[in-house]
């Protein structure tokens, strides 16, 4: 994949106006994959895009964790997926990804290193790292042509 840009934020509000902008240039069935340690700000940043997206009470956006999957309804619906718990077989077995991956609505996975071989091959991949204190250094990286100029325009 190809590193499009590095951003660093300062602070979870600074992490959810990121997340908010990547939204907004997103079209229905795209998938963004999220890398990152505990604590990162792998969440936050989901906010932010549930934010982007117009949908009601962003709020609520938590680590689905002990769900695997939450769907927001929204102008644009996002499917929010936290594979945290799960390895690549029970995911599998878990649910049916594909109507998601493949679906109407965009897709955001926390911990989607754990499921790489299933994702569609072009989609955005945010690497998340720890800088000192509240700063969060956020790589980004595409593939595909519509991904490189959504990433290029954060
Ligand atoms: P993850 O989902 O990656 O496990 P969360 O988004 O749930 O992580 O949590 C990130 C934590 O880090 C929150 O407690 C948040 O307040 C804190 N934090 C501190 N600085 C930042 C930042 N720059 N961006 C995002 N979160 C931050
Ligand atoms: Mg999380």
């Amino acid at each position: 994949m190809d590193e499009v840009k590095t951003i660093r934020t300062n602070s979870p509000e600074e992490t959810l106006r990121l997340g908010s902008r990547l939204a907004e240039n997103l079209h229905e069935g795209d998938i963004v994959a999220l890398v990152g340690d505990l604590g990162s700000g792998k969440t936050v940043f989901v906010k932010g895009m549930a934010v982007g997206l117009g949908i009601e009470d962003p709020l609520y956006v938590n680590s689905p964790s002990f769900v695997i999957l939450k769907e927001y309804p929204g102008a644009k619906n996002l499917y929010h997926f936290d594979v945290y718990r799960l390895d690549l077989k029970g995911f599998c077995e878990t649910l049916d990804y594909e109507k998601y991956f493949y679906g109407k609505g965009i897709t955001v996975i926390e911990w989607a290193d754990k499921i790489e071989t299933l994702l569609p091959e072009e989609h955005i991949k945010i690497k998340i790292s720890y800088g000192l204190e509240d700063e969060r250094i956020f790589q980004v990286f595409a593939k595909g042509e519509k991904y490189r100029k959504a990433a290029a325009e954060l």
